[in-house]
């Protein structure tokens, strides 16, 4: 059987050592980091999204900061707020929720976010700097990724990682981070030709891909570690829903590790959206 890697559990730890951090400041005459967040409308996914950030925030001991603003907000006014945000020392990520309403240039908005409070890792700079490894802030889910995959690899030197998925805030941060190991990564997407027989040759798949159990036993050699990413909420025949990833785990006994979904990654995220506050909190201490 595979071993099932507990994303709950290290999101646990990494939220506890966060919290240890958060308490140590504070002793140390730091104010509690602060992180606002920005939600426009009301997307349900975004609510709930936003709604367990908040709360892991509190447990953690960091201040959040909600702003929430009609759907119908001028684009004008999401960047003043931006910028009253940037310049607030009490404040120090900004978080602002995806997906923005159709008439705000997201590119925009996250690009007026000053990088140091860039928590999520989406501006062009904190990009730049992953991508060439030189610091910055990194985005969560692929973090909580490599922590996943820290938890049962010791040394990715020379193993063959496929990554399913090229976007922005998953596949290609993921793949940045992988390479600085000295892994050899090969990113595909939805135009990759014979995806199975490319997968087969993997140690690691990091599937990111948001299809439903793409990658089937048969993807998968023996002794290979699976990250499944996928988030899809499926209904079934009865009318419930449920989330399923991207991964036939079912399919998956000969792997070495495999994540589960819900339970993987998710957790993950969230955690290292703190921990990645608090870093910035740290680092706004020393500059
Ligand atoms: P995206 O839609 O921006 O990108 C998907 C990528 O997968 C694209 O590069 C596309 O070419 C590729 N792809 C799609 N179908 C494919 C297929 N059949 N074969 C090969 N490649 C395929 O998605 P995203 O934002 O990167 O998210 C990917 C998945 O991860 C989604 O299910 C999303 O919900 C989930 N996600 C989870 C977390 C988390 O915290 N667990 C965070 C972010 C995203």
């Amino acid at each position: 059987m595979a071993e099932i890697i507990d994303g709950k559990a290290l999101a646990a730890q990494v939220l506890a050592r966060t919290a240890a951090d958060v308490a140590e400041m504070v002793a140390g005459g730091a104010p509690a980091p602060g992180l606002a967040v920005i939600l426009v409308g009301s997307d349900p996914a975004s609510e709930v999204y936003v709604g367990r950030k908040i709360a892991q925030c509190r447990k953690a001991g960091i201040t959040s900061i909600e702003h929430r603003l009609a759907v119908d907000t001028p684009q004008e006014q999401v960047l003043a707020l931006i910028d009253a945000l940037n310049a607030d020392a009490g404040v120090h990520g900004i978080l602002v929720q995806l997906p923005l309403p159709a008439h705000i240039d997201a590119a925009l908005v996250l690009d007026r976010i000053e990088p140091g409070k860039d928590v999520d890792g989406f501006h062009p700079v904190n990009v730049g700097r992953l991508s060439t490894g030189t610091g910055g802030l990194v985005p969560c889910t692929p973090l909580g990724v490599m922590l996943l995959l820290d938890s049962v690899i010791d040394d990715y030197r020379g193993l063959n990682v496929v990554v399913i998925g090229k976007s922005n805030i998953v596949g290609k941060p993921v793949s940045m981070l992988l390479l600085e190991r000295e892994a050899t990564v090969t990113v595909t997407h939805i135009e990759t030709r014979d995806l199975p027989d490319v997968a087969r040759k993997a140690d690691v798949i990091v599937a990111a891909a948001g299809a439903p159990h793409l990658v089937r036993g048969y993807w998968v050699k023996p002794g290979a570690v699976v990250i499944d990413v996928g988030i899809t909420r499926v209904t079934d025949f009865d009318g419930k829903t449920r989330i399923v990833g991207d991964c036939a785990t079912h399919e998956l006994d000969h792997a070495k590790a495999v994540t589960p979904v819900p339970g993987g990654v998710g957790p993950m995220t969230i955690a290292c959206l703190l921990s990645n506050t608090v870093l910035a909190a740290k680092r706004a201490s020393v500059a």
